[in-house]
């Protein structure tokens, strides 16, 4: 609905509106639509391509960071994960670019900062951004062809879907299992209790969606004409919306996609919207999922409800039931959270939680895991909703609510466009228009007159419409101890089921097939198919932002802020911390943004913050030295606001910092410390690889062993222990509330603070700067010493040179890392190893760790500034033969990788694509700040890297990797009679 007439403000704008006269064709596209938004500097152009019906999205806007993608409308059949396995089989190799992965390959022939590929509940994208214009070109080409044209081999599907193969390809002997990239994708996604919360859900309230990324119960029914019959039906044109975005001209893509379109005609759309269950009266639905080790017993049950609220096509409504939702539950003082977080019905709140709009329908959920009792729960979110019908809702936090939303806007992105894509493209191949969803003028200004006129009406009316009275879905699932049990059971009754059917012929078959697949993966390929940027492509010289220093501690850096000021701040903490209170670093950092004062509630600072502020943070981080590999350990905190408004940033730093009281909030506390340990199980399953490389690291570095108490697998433990001790009030006292305190005599002082302020002009950075003077005044002063000194902190022992350990954990799959010491930043070794690692990942490991090993991902990384070499693998089914793997890399490199020129130039083109991607205004020029590397560091280290050479790469694998011992760790389940030999020790969470 265009309630506005829009005109273009800026001179391009016009020029964008000239270019594209409406009902024109260009290149087979014809014109359907043009808008200028102008609070977003763009102008979105429709285009529709005749012959095939393809839609096209053109956002045209001064921004080098150009963004492409292709999506189709998927409509799952089943639950087998088809639409999941074509999209990654797809990327196996195409009729122009016949090679095994070329999304993979072109990682290293491109610089471009994002390359993807994505399945949604109902469609599946392709989505690529860089700020290179012959790379657009180069990687659009084969995104076209890889996703009309794709070879789609049988061993594709093998690989990358599922099949029987023996657990050692080689050995007919050993016994025959279950293989697949998807396949453990998958098996790792249900041992996440989040995601099979959340998929259960899913597949309860909406089971025509039936589950695209596939139920590995599921998965092993597929068959491989099935996965080429639906890549036909669906992967057509007409069926396809491609997206555009950025400074490169349309007419050169349009022209592009019109010749990959010609051959096609216009299918009708036989795609029905997906809706989900009929909710005529409540429905209940009742599961078993993992339990959560992490959690007390009585606390194993998530539970929530539902209503289904209208349609995302409503563009208005749904506006208005997000900022509904956004009222009722973001943040301490929201009375959702108040009744059944503060009040202890749940530890935090489930992972469905909130306004739902990707589908066909809304959805509003509340829900909460770590809970005891459903029907208490229940009880309470009634009342909730008839006594909000009752209090009007505070004005301020309306317009709180509005304030974040035009900072958000305000607030500079790298990567705008992808996140306009995220943000339109489900509900484009849904039916709604993507135009009214850029509306975001006119929607704030309706809602704004709407506000005033109805009052709280707006929302009251929508609750009566939806909620109140309503049927609602009722979803509840508990912890239980059988649940990996049971899905092993499963496993290998399905396992037998197949394997009953097999004769001596199938075997044989099976036996060959393995074989087979493996001699493909060992086959050396000729890429030259593949187009590619030369490495003459990378600038030898790198980006620096010049910046201005205030005084000897305060820095500031002038750019196109849109208004805005971003303040940040850190203190060194190297020689001022008792050792026995760094691990609780963290939770003092934490529970400053969640206690409150003597005066105030935090609720009230929070309702503060969001009225005047885009956000105010606290963290402990530490840093390694870039020169001497020693630690730097650091208090940080910053804010950023309207130019106008940083004074309030002040104000809040100043309360949330000298004011906060942990004893008379020390029930906040309890409530922190719960709600951290229910997330502590889900954070491990997401990244269980960065847990066992941080533990490895610990062995070697400083860092990483401050770093392990800080967020490793040391703090998870403490956060275990502290949650099971709650109730023993005097313990709490002693065991954490008094460590606070003293803590904080440690942390808050006005010595030795340093500030960053990145801001749009001189006046307002000097503004800043008195602000500084007054707030580092009214913090107490002397600064404490003779704690223990960052550099002497603790590694984690090494037993007899060897180190292996498991850190036990109920998941289906595990997570493994060995890592091992190198050089500093500035030293140029340090670079080698960074080509190497580079080199090793692309050249090697992906093959042995994700195509051969079925681990979803695997490599080396080496991190820079830390000076570590790390290997890894992340849903890897066989992690010890990983671990295998990667002690052999290095003879490897020296015997057998014979790498080219062309293999070294594709490495470092993939480390310039992070190195180069580009950044947001608020980031220019912190690094120094945050990680003490200059510009000059920088500089020194991108001439090193370019200038590394295959006989560095070999100097740097005998030196840092031949022969080294190095530190091993693996989450993930005990395997039986391996990890528990001597040699391994087991840490228990
Ligand atoms: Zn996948």
């Amino acid at each position: 609905m265009l309630r506005f007439q829009r005109f273009a403000s800026t001179y391009s704008q016009r020029q964008v509106l000239r270019r594209y006269p409406v009902g024109a064709t260009i290149h087979g596209y014809e014109v359907q639509r043009v808008m200028p938004v102008p609070e977003f500097k763009l102008s979105a152009v429709h285009l529709v391509h005749s012959q095939t019906g393809s839609e096209h999205l053109h956002i045209d806007r001064e921004d080098s960071n150009n963004v492409f993608s292709i999506g189709f409308k998927t409509n799952p059949p089943d639950c087998t994960g088809v639409p999941h396995i074509l999209e990654h089989t797809t990327l196996c190799g195409s009729y122009k670019y016949p090679v095994r992965d070329p999304f993979f390959k072109m990682l290293n022939r491109s610089l471009a900062n994002f390359m993807n590929a994505m399945t949604g509940p109902d469609y599946t994208f392709y989505p690529f951004s860089t700020t290179n214009k012959a790379d657009f070109e180069n990687l659009m080409s084969v995104y076209l062809d890889a996703t009309l044209n794709p070879l789609l081999k049988p061993e594709d599907f093998y690989q990358e879907g599922w099949r029987l193969e023996h657990s050692q390809v080689e050995d007919p002997e050993s016994d025959i299992v279950f293989k697949g990239v998807v396949y453990n994708e998958m098996k790792g996604q249900v041992s996440n209790a989040n995601y099979y919360f959340w998929i259960k859900f899913q597949d309860s309230i909406y089971p025509s969606l039936n589950n695209s990324g596939g139920d590995p119960k599921k998965i092993t029914d597929l068959q491989y004409h099935e996965l080429v019959d639906f890549h036909q039906r669906n992967y057509h044109p007409s069926n396809s919306k491609t997206f555009t975005y950025g400074n490169i001209p349309l007419d050169s893509t349009l022209k592009r996609l019109n010749e990959q379109f010609i051959g096609y005609g216009k299918r009708k759309s036989s795609k029905r919207p997906l809706l989900p269950i009929e909710l005529g009266k409540d429905v209940e639905a009742n599961f078993h999922g993992q339990v959560d080790p992490m959690l007390p017993p009585d606390r194993q049950l998530k539970t929530s409800m539902t209503w289904i609220c209208g349609s995302p096509r409503d563009t208005y409504e749904t506006f208005l039931l997000k900022v509904l939702g956004s009222l009722l539950m973001d943040g301490h003082s929201s009375v959702v959270y108040q009744r059944l977080i503060e009040s202890g019905i749940g530890l935090d709140f489930s992972v469905n939680s909130g306004v739902e709009s990707n589908t066909s329908v809304n959805f509003l959920t509340i829900g909460v895991q770590g809970a005891s009792d459903v029907s208490k729960f229940r009880r309470t979110v009634d009342e909730i909703f008839t006594d909000v019908l009752k209090k009007p809702f505070d004005r301020q936090k309306v317009e709180a609510i509005l304030q974040q939303l035009e900072l958000g806007k305000k607030d500079h992105k790298s990567n705008f466009g992808l996140q306009l894509l995220y943000s339109l493209l489900p509900g484009w191949t849904n039916e709604v228009d993507p135009f009214e969803g850029l509306q975001f003028d006119e929607t704030l200004q309706r809602l704004r007159e709407d506000y005033e006129t109805k009052g709280d009406r707006l929302f009251y009316d929508l609750i009566n419409k939806y909620v109140i009275d309503k049927p609602c879905f009722k979803y509840s699932m508990q912890g239980s101890e059988d649940f990996s049990k049971n899905l092993e059971e499963e496993e290998k009754k399905r396992l037998q089921a197949k394997l009953s059917h097999l004769d001596e012929n199938d075997k044989e078959v099976i036996y060959r097939r393995g074989l087979l697949l493996q001699e493909k993966q060992n086959l050396k390929e000729d890429l030259t198919c593949l187009p590619s940027l030369k490495i003459s492509d990378i600038s030898r010289n790198g980006d620096s932002f010049p910046v201005d220093k205030l005084s000897p501690v305060i820095t500031s850096r002038i750019t196109d802020t849109n208004g805005i000021t971003y303040i940040r701040a850190k203190r060194k903490l190297n020689d001022s911390i008792p050792a026995e209170l760094y691990p609780y670093l963290t939770l003092f950092a934490d529970s400053l943004t969640s206690l409150g004062t003597s005066t105030e509630d935090y609720s009230e600072i929070e309702d503060a913050m969001k009225l005047h502020t885009g956000g105010i943070s606290t963290h402990i981080d530490v840093t390694t030295d870039p020169v001497t590999l020693r630690p730097h350990l650091y208090f940080k905190f910053d804010g950023w606001s309207l130019n106008s408004k940083t004074d309030h940033i002040f104000d809040i730093w100043k309360k949330l910092l000298v004011d906060t009281d942990f004893r008379k909030h020390s029930d906040k506390l309890k409530i922190l410390v719960r709600s951290l340990a229910s997330s502590n199980t889900s954070a491990v399953a997401e990244s269980g690889h960065s847990f066992a490389r941080g533990y490895a690291g610990a062995h070697y570095s400083a860092t990483k062993a401050i770093g392990e108490s800080l967020n490793g697998i040391e703090q998870l433990q403490l956060i275990t222990r502290l949650s099971n001790t709650l109730d023993d009030e005097q313990a709490f006292q002693t065991n954490l509330v008094d460590k606070l305190i003293e803590l904080k005599e440690h942390v808050i002082r006005s010595e030795n603070l340093e500030f960053f302020v990145t801001t749009d002009s001189h006046p307002s950075a000097e503004q800043v700067q008195t602000q500084i003077s007054k707030f580092v005044e009214t913090l107490p002063r002397g600064a404490t010493h003779g704690g223990l000194e960052a550099a002497q902190y603790p590694l984690l022992p090494m037993r007899a040179g060897i180190s292996n350990t498991l850190i036990d954990f109920p998941f289906q799959v595990h997570y493994a890392a060995s890592v091992l010491p190198g050089a500093s930043y500035t030293h140029v070794d340090g670079a080698h190893l960074q080509v190497l690692a580079s080199l090793l990942t692309f050249k090697h490991l992906h093959r042995e760790v994700r195509e051969k090993g079925g681990a979803y991902g695997g490599g080396a990384t080496y991190s820079a500034l830390d000076g570590l070499f790390s290997f890894y693998s992340y849903r890897d089914p066989h992690p010890l033969q990983s671990l295998e793997t990667f002690s052999k890399s290095a003879s490897y490199v020296l015997n057998n990788a014979r790498w080219t020129k062309a293999d070294l130039d594709e490495a470092k083109m993939t480390i310039f694509q992070q190195v180069d991607a580009p950044i947001s205004r608020k980031s220019e020029g912190i690094t120094n700040f945050y990680s003490n590397v200059t510009d000059a560091m920088r500089q020194a280290r991108r001439e090193q890297l370019l200038d590394t050479s295959l006989s560095d790469v070999q100097n740097v694998t005998e030196k840092y990797l031949l022969n080294k011992h190095p530190a091993n760790a693996v989450v993930g389940p005990i395997i039986d009679g391996k990890t528990t030999e001597a040699g391994w020790q087991v840490e228990q969470l």
